[in-house]
């Protein structure tokens, strides 16, 4: 099957943006200045070659252009076989292969929360920052680096996994260790997310509240709420800590439904600063500017 390839001067002609979430399959189109032109939304099918036949009959009504897609999860380098994906039925499986000859076309794919990463840095919170670190905080806890708008993928396709890092700094309030469905213990995820918040409301109180729930009461004045969201902070504070000892990033974007919680963003900047080396440096710290939207316009992105 021979495939035309997109322009080389792709970033001249239209651009197809798709996010393929857990609920939800998203479509864009920019035109050569960015604007969106065309917007769809499907449910995203739960077997796998469905959702690979959802893709590109979106891409069909989208029309010509290049094609960025965005996936939780990464392409092995070595045998472009999908893998980490919370949504299995993606694992294992050529997914960039299946999808480029569903669609008849090469296609560009990319980590959602690179994705992410990219379009903040782009004309996000994070635009005309050299050095972006973009940390998704939903479920679990994603992430992305962009440097001079480049997406800082490495070596293994395993840069900016900040939520399987370790807890650092840990305290007796952190210990022992929790489980990491990634099979390791005191992943960064199992404690700043919003699994984290609940697993460790539940841990601290022996209740098992969800999220929002946990949140509400925070803002009630429950100090069981509050000291959770505290807990919370102060975690996440020392993860930016150690990720500013390593890279010191020009500005740090916070997106995901947590990066609602205001107080969680704002408050955080100087309780950063005790962690760094010189104990003084306050990071800037923003709310991502394209909320959930960010992913399909970073997969958009992906031919420039
Ligand atoms: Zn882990």
């Amino acid at each position: 099957m021979t495939m035309p390839m997109p322009a080389a001067d792709a970033k001249a002609s239209r651009r197809i943006g798709i996010d393929i979430g857990g609920t939800k399959i998203d479509a864009i189109v920019f035109d050569p200045a960015d604007r969106i032109i065309f917007e769809k939304r499907l449910d995203t099918p739960k077997d796998y070659h469905e959702m690979v036949r959802a893709v590109a009959a979106l891409v069909r009504d989208a029309g010509a252009g290049p094609v960025g897609v965005g996936a939780p999860g990464s392409g092995q380098p070595e045998t472009g076989l999908w893998r980490n994906s919370p949504f299995v039925s993606s694992n294992g499986k050529p997914l960039q292969r299946d999808l480029e000859a569903a669609i008849g076309q090469p296609i560009r794919i990319e980590n959602d929360a690179n994705c992410f990463a990219l379009s903040e840095a782009a004309d996000g919170a994070g635009a005309g920052f050299g050095t972006v670190a973009f940390f998704t905080l939903g479920t679990g806890l994603g992430g992305g680096l962009v440097v001079d708008g480049k997406v800082i993928r490495g070596a293994h396709a395993e840069a900016a996994e900040f939520g399987h890092t370790s807890l650092p700094w840990m305290t007796a309030q952190d210990w022992p260790p929790v489980p990491c469905p990634c099979g390791k213990a005191g992943c960064a995820e199992m404690y700043v997310s919003g699994t984290g918040l609940e697993g460790d409301f539940r841990r601290v109180t022996g209740e098992d509240l969800r999220g929002p729930e946990i949140i509400a009461r925070a803002r009630a004045g429950d100090p069981k709420g509050i000291a959770a969201i505290q807990r919370l902070q102060a975690r996440f504070a020392r993860i930016c800590a150690q990720m500013l000892n390593i890279v010191d990033p020009d500005i740090f974007v916070m997106g995901g439904g947590l990066s609602s919680l205001t107080e969680l963003v704002e408050d955080l900047p100087p309780l950063v600063a005790p962690f760094t080396f010189s104990g003084t440096a306050v990071p800037k710290i923003a709310r991502a500017k394209w909320g959930g939207n960010s992913g399909v316009r970073g997969a958009a992105r992906l031919w420039g």
